[in-house]
């Protein structure tokens, strides 16, 4: 088999990655490990920041997030007995963010691709990549006992943080920056209306909360948890009493309950590696990096990433830039480490750490009081929140 850029992984950095080049006219194939049902059946992210909302346009699959979205003017935070809300509407100009859930986003550029006829291969097992610093890189799959070879130009790495991409990068070449947080977070999903018109974060002392959700009719709750803590350990009725502990008293009241359809816990965890490139290989979205959810901004940077790659490949095809391939991880890393540093603050400003002591609870209540308090720290929290700019690809 022939293509110009093989994708590895149909999570969103791959579908989208290939909806924007077959647009463009570049050919690309998607090698999957798992099955379509099974990658719909992930429940992960919810919010999305302008940025990807216009690509998402750009890709032409935006017309059911259109129509079902929930355009957010701002959220709240709960602490101290208080609940203040950040106004992202008024504090950045105007900008905004979508609910619309990760698994909607897939399912709207899975049709798009099928619809469309561009190639992809679910079930492709032991994908290997070989000759990646040569000038005729190929990715190996095995599919219903073959070994099948694909010749391309490039490969993106859009295989998330298990994946084989990154794997393929020998280990003396990228250096990796992690730091692993000493709890996670237990999601509920409910067909319940929301307990409040926008996303509440709730720093308490029992441990953070999130009041979230993905349509007016469904919702997604999350309290956290420490890292060995076992779902099966939650009926929803514990789950809804602790939920409830950690709000303001009259969102508690006001919180409508009913059976989880989905309870799953989430390590937290920053993650980065540099470069996000070798040779003829890209890394893309979570391949490259993990932010901690508490910005929501996973998803949102596997976006800006797939742009990234995207406006470079679309150069290098139609006006032959090829000298363009080599910016790509520099400027990826430099939006990545200021949404890592916007996830790690919002972490560091809303969970209780096993290990804080009083002084460190007062300075962490005082830090809330002072950035909720100024409208330039208002400001801070909004204009990350919606997302900064991508940058440009002259
Ligand atoms: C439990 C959970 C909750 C999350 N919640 C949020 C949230 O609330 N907000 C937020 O912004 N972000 C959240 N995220 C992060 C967000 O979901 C990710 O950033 C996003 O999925 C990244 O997309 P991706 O396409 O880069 O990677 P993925 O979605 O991981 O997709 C990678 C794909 O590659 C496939 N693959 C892996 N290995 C191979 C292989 N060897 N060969 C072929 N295919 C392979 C996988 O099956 C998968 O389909 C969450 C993540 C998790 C895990």
């Amino acid at each position: 088999m022939q293509t110009q850029v093989a994708i590895i992984g149909a999570g969103p950095s791959g579908l989208l990655l290939g909806q924007l080049l077959h647009k463009a006219g570049i050919e690309t194939l998607i090698l999957e490990r798992q099955t379509p049902e099974y990658v719909l059946g992930r429940i992960r992210a919810g919010v999305l920041e302008q940025g990807m909302v216009d690509l998402l346009r750009e890709a032409g699959v935006n017309e059911r997030m259109d129509r079902e979205g929930l355009v957010h003017d701002g959220f709240e935070i709960a602490f101290d007995g208080r609940k203040e809300r950040i106004d992202l509407k008024g504090l950045t100009g105007g900008k905004t963010v979508m609910i619309y859930g990760q698994t909607e986003v897939t399912r709207d550029l899975m049709e798009a691709r099928k619809a469309c006829g561009a190639p992809s291969v679910y079930e492709a097992h032991n994908v290997q990549l070989h000759e990646l610093k040569g000038e005729k890189p190929y990715v190996t799959f095995e599919k219903n006992g073959e070994t099948v070879r694909v010749d391309c130009d490039y490969v993106a790495g859009c295989d998330g943080y298990h994946g084989i991409s990154r794997q393929s990068i020998p280990a003396d070449v990228i250096k990796v920056f992690e730091r692993v947080y000493p709890f996670g977070w237990l999601g509920i999903l409910a067909d319940t209306p929301p307990v409040n018109e926008e996303l509440i974060y709730a720093n308490h002392d029992r441990g953070f909360a999130l009041c979230s959700m993905r349509s007016k009719t469904r919702t997604r709750y999350y309290v956290q948890v420490s890292s060995d803590e076992k779902v099966e350990d939650w009926s929803d009725d514990r789950f809804w009493e602790e939920l409830k502990c950690r709000l303001p008293a009259e969102t508690a009241d006001q919180l409508i309950t009913g059976p989880s359809i989905e309870k799953s816990i989430a390590p937290l965890r920053s993650f980065v590696v540099e470069p996000m490139q070798y040779g003829h290989l890209f890394l893309v979205g979570d391949a490259a990096h993990i932010v901690p959810p508490t910005g929501a901004k996973g998803l949102n940077l596997a976006a800006s990433d797939v742009s990234t790659l995207y406006r470079i490949l679309v150069k290098v095809y139609r006006k032959g830039r090829t000298e363009l391939l080599q910016k790509y991880s520099e400027v990826c890393l430099r939006r990545v480490w200021k949404a890592e540093r916007f996830s790690w603050w919002m972490t560091s400003m809303l969970h209780r750490f096993p290990d804080t002591d009083d002084f460190g609870r007062r300075i962490q209540q005082t830090e809330l009081d002072y950035f909720v308090g100024s409208e330039a720290g208002r400001t801070t929290i909004a204009e990350n929140y919606v997302g900064l700019p991508y940058e440009p690809i002259e």
